[in-house]
């Protein structure tokens, strides 16, 4: 993998940027203006469910001089590691053939929220072809620029620390336990929820979805439990200031030890690679070896803070960061750090958790040449015009019609859509696909 030469190396080690890179930035439009990207992965393994994705060199289809994007997925599976590595491997293709082709940056940042939609419904289905009885988490990070799109499903969270020292939860907890509006939805859908029961009645442990007794709510895979476990990501979008910033992903192997300042703290200053080594390290020494324990750091930082350093001497990254995470109050103003005294502004361009595909694939601005006209919005199947179900639900009136009623679903994605928003069970195939709704 590309990826993997980045991966792991420090800042020290990659002081000299290849000329390529440079002469990449200096044709582009944005002259100077992308961030480096630099990152680093820990991990130790109980029972092997835990997976990555790390790719820094993907390509946008649109001819653009600057289409490139990273990136970084965390899976952590439950019942089995098949979902997990299913996901890993189809996710990020499933998300990209729903974005049309030829699409400008803007349109394609814009398209990306719905895409992962699709995409994560799309894995799922799929998967459940197989018929394996594993889940996973899903926490799936695209940067492109200074933008960050994350979508997640289940308990493995991402956080983002500003340049300035402002964090942010980019993803969302799906664990029942921890989310009310998760209950509401799953019991209305036809979920039951409560804790475990031992002799006596008494009951323990954390609130569960049951039969399975899954304490996620939203996952890709678990079709043993029920398809109001849905496979519907939270969707963040962000915009960091061009100070930077610095992203961490992990299973809830580090966040049942971990709270997201304690792993800030104590990865503050080294560099993304050694920073995901003390931050698992620490997790472990919390609470022990008792789950799979991942860490991806990534560091998002203004290309001219790297490029300057010239002497490959081994730790200069340390002051670098150091710098970069400093707290507001902790040293009033160190010479580097005249160029951060900007406003430290991460700004938000979308986010929603909707489970109800109606809401996730129309927009506020619904553009319908962002979608493929006639193909299904989950699967991509090409349609003939009056073959899909328009997604708004609404039996289009004849003679009444929209110039586009779309985006629509093929039967098959219909039929998926109803079984997770409770409307039918998935698993009775004697329930055609022209049944009510
Ligand atoms: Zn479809």
């Amino acid at each position: 993998m590309a990826a993997a030469e980045a991966a792991g190396s420090g800042v020290g080690e990659r002081a000299t940027v290849p000329l390529a890179v440079l002469l990449r930035r200096e044709i582009t439009s944005e002259k100077m203006d992308s961030p480096d990207v630099l990152f680093g992965q820990a991990s130790q393994s109980k029972k092997g469910e835990d997976f990555t994705l790390i790719k820094t060199d993907c390509r946008r289809d649109n001819g653009e001089e600057d289409g490139t994007f990273s990136v970084f997925a965390l899976f952590d599976g439950h019942n089995g590691s098949g979902a997990a590595i299913y996901a890993r491997d189809n996710l990020l293709d499933n998300t990209l053939s729903a974005i049309p082709l030829d699409l400008n940056r803007e349109e394609w940042l814009a398209a990306l929220p719905r895409a992962l939609v699709a995409g994560f419904v799309k894995t799922d289905k799929d998967f459940q072809t197989k018929a394996h009885s594993s889940g996973t988490t899903v926490t799936f990070v695209i940067i492109d620029g200074w933008v960050v799109t994350v979508a997640s499903v289940g308990d493995s969270r991402c956080i983002l620390e500003s340049a300035e020292g402002s964090v942010y939860y980019l993803s969302s907890d799906h664990r029942l336990e921890e989310n009310a509006d998760e209950v509401e939805r799953v019991t209305t859908s036809g979920g039951e929820v409560g804790r475990l029961n031992i002799v006596g009645g008494a009951e323990i442990g954390p609130l569960r979805c049951w039969p399975g007794g899954l304490c996620l709510s939203r996952s890709i895979g678990d079709m043993d439990v029920g398809e109001f476990i849905v496979p519907i990501p939270h969707v963040k979008q962000v915009k960091l200031s061009n100070a930077g910033g610095r992203l961490i992903i992990s299973s809830d192997g580090v966040w049942d030890a971990l709270t997201p300042d304690m792993a800030l703290n104590c990865s503050r200053g080294l560099p993304a690679d050694v920073a995901a080594n003390q931050i698992v390290k620490e997790a472990v020494q919390v609470k022990g070896l008792r789950d799979d324990t991942t860490c991806i750091v990534i560091d998002i930082l203004p290309p001219e803070k790297i490029t300057p350093i010239a002497p490959p001497t081994k730790k200069q990254g340390k002051g670098v960061f150091k710098n970069m995470f400093r707290k507001k109050s902790s040293e009033p103003s160190a010479n580097s750090d005249r160029d951060f005294t900007e406003p430290d502004v991460v700004e938000e361009i979308f986010e929603e958790e909707s489970a109800l595909l109606s809401q996730r694939l129309n927009s506020a601005n619904p553009v319908s040449s962002l979608f493929k006209l006639f193909a299904c919005a989950i699967c991509q199947l090409e349609m003939k015009p009056d073959e899909g179900i328009s997604v708004n639900g609404s039996i289009s009136h004849p003679g009444k019609q929209h110039i586009w009623d779309g985006p629509f679903l093929c039967p098959s994605c219909q039929e998926k859509r109803e079984a997770m928003e409770g409307k039918r069970s998935s698993r009775d195939s004697s329930f055609k696909s022209s049944g009510s709704e």
